[in-house]
């Protein structure tokens, strides 16, 4: 039997279905990787004992011939997601020693199709950031390497863990998040599959919030199968969010593979931006041929609105941050200061010590655009451009069914660099945050290696709620690329 971390997600539940393998010896296998990747810092914690009993519970069902969907299979969560009784940081000090009471119903549904949890999965502190680096227990190493460097890259952000450990092959899969394309950035930058559902598809019951309105979980996978088999254990109806919607879920494995043919695919002359890359402008020249080959017709589009989405975006989520992080206080859960007087100077010690920059950064400016005097000057105004952005969208899928773009304006670059400099940091954004404002689906799937060997992904935008059509185009792009190639070990 091969080793059971080679398989993908898929493979290994049918594996485990056939009796080819235990989740036992899967687990144990993943265990053992895990150990040996410390310099990937990909895991905050690892929960050794908790896995192994998942395990063991799930070979019993797999011995009756019984089992979910996801029976057996070890994944790792990234660690915005609550889960019960384990500790949950959302990558922030001020979370510190807070081990939820309940779980989320992500997670919640995951176990309750099989899956098994090999740990918490680092990230940017409460997913704010691109590069992985804004976390409080340390930046994620991407497993990719340039040709000849050993220089450090950023395995992207926020779920710089997500992405670095299904890269790696730490786990079979995992969760994660994309507010402004915290999903599909790292997917990018580490040669990984990424999808970010419709909003409301995904409950957001109990993962932790950064910005309500344009948060949505979904899974980060090795292949576009196992994103698939994914995200329909993740998504469903949730009375519990209130934005989740009530609509069946699609099976979204049995769309791959579907015909394209007569599908249109729309091109979007702005997302040729300034700086960027040739080889990106290029291989988004190959995804066009390919989809054409699938038997897709390619229409030029135009959504002018694109050059207001990064601003937009960068007002309304530290907006909803600001208020959402208000309840970090030192009260109810987490870091507490030690020094203070009276309660506000205990708020106000907790929250400066528990926050790292960024946050703060984020919370200053939320707090100022909603602020009296600046609220219609900001806020309301980027709220009004926000839902002309979406109906430029409505308008251009009125014309096509998918939209294909690039996922990220560069591939993996070095820890540290982008770090000063929080525009060009945010500016990794601009072709994911369009999606999140305008509440559709997008995925990032790997497409092509670049002149240092860096991994590149396409992006593919739906209407809302046809998950399946992207998949459909996603599996047609993965089929074209024939993306196979692994990063070298470096790190074991
Ligand atoms: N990089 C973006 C930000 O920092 C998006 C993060 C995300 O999607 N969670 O806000």
């Amino acid at each position: 039997m091969t080793n059971p971390t080679e398989l993908s997600l898929t493979e290994l539940r049918d594996a485990l279905k056939k009796k080819e393998v235990t989740s036992l010896e899967a687990t144990d296998a993943y265990l053992a990787r895990i150990e040996k990747a410390g310099d990937l810092n990909a895991f905050i914690t690892v929960t050794a004992d908790k896995a192994r009993e998942m395990a063991k519970a799930s070979d019993e069902k797999l011995g009756r011939g019984e089992g979910g969907a996801l029976e057996g299979v070890p994944l790792g969560i990234k660690d915005l997601f609550c889960t019960e009784e384990t500790l949950t940081t959302a990558g922030s000090h001020i979370l510190d020693g807070f081990e939820p009471k309940y779980e989320s119903t992500v997670t919640s549904n995951l176990w309750r199709d099989g899956a098994v949890m090999l740990g918490k999965l680092n990230m940017d502190e409460f997913a704010m950031g691109s590069s992985n680096e804004t976390s409080f227990y340390g930046p994620v190493v991407n497993p990719w390497r340039a040709e000849g460097s050993d220089a450090k890259l950023t395995p992207g952000g926020s779920s710089g863990g997500s992405s670095a450990s299904v890269a790696a092959r730490l786990c079979a899969g995992a969760t994660a998040t994309d507010t402004g394309g915290s999903i599909r950035q790292p997917a990018s930058l580490t040669a990984t599959v990424g999808v970010k559902p419709t909003y409301g598809r995904v409950s957001r019951w109990g993962v932790v919030a950064f910005a309500s309105s344009l948060d949505q979980a979904g899974p980060l996978a090795r292949d576009v199968r196992d994103a698939a088999v994914m995200l329909k254990s993740m998504a469903g109806h949730d009375p519990k969010d209130s934005t989740s919607v009530d609509r069946p879920v699609p099976d979204y494995e049995a769309a791959l593979g579907g015909s394209l043919k007569g599908l249109k695919v729309g091109v979007p002359k702005e997302y040729r931006i300034d700086g960027m890359p040739a080889e990106i402008e290029q291989l988004w020249q190959s995804g066009v041929d390919w989809m054409k080959d699938a038997g897709c017709e390619i229409v030029d589009i135009s959504l002018p609105l694109t050059k207001y989405a990064l601003p937009v975006y960068y007002i309304v989520a530290p907006a909803e941050a600001s208020s959402n992080l208000a309840r970090y206080d030192g009260v109810k859960y987490g870091h507490r200061a030690k020094d203070y007087d009276d309660i506000l100077s205990m708020y106000e010690n907790t929250r400066a010590e528990g926050f790292g920059d960024e946050v703060k950064r984020r919370i200053l400016v939320g707090t100022y655009v909603l602020s009296a005097g600046y609220y219609d000057a900001y806020y309301l105004r980027a709220q009004k451009v926000r839902k002309r952005i979406f109906d430029e969208f409505v308008e251009a899928f009125s014309k096509v069914d998918l939209i294909l773009t690039p996922s990220a304006p560069s591939a993996a670059f070095e820890l540290g660099a982008k770090m000063n400099d929080p525009v060009q940091m945010y500016l990794n954004d601009v072709f994911t945050v369009t999606a999140n404002l305008a509440g559709l689906p997008g995925a990032s799937v790997p497409a092509g290696l670049d002149k240092d060997g860096l991994p590149l992904g396409l992006q593919l935008l739906a209407k809302p709620f046809d998950e399946e059509t992207m998949f459909k185009g996603m599996h047609a792009l993965e089929q074209a690329a024939g993306f196979d190639v692994t990063p070298e070990e470096w790190w074991a």
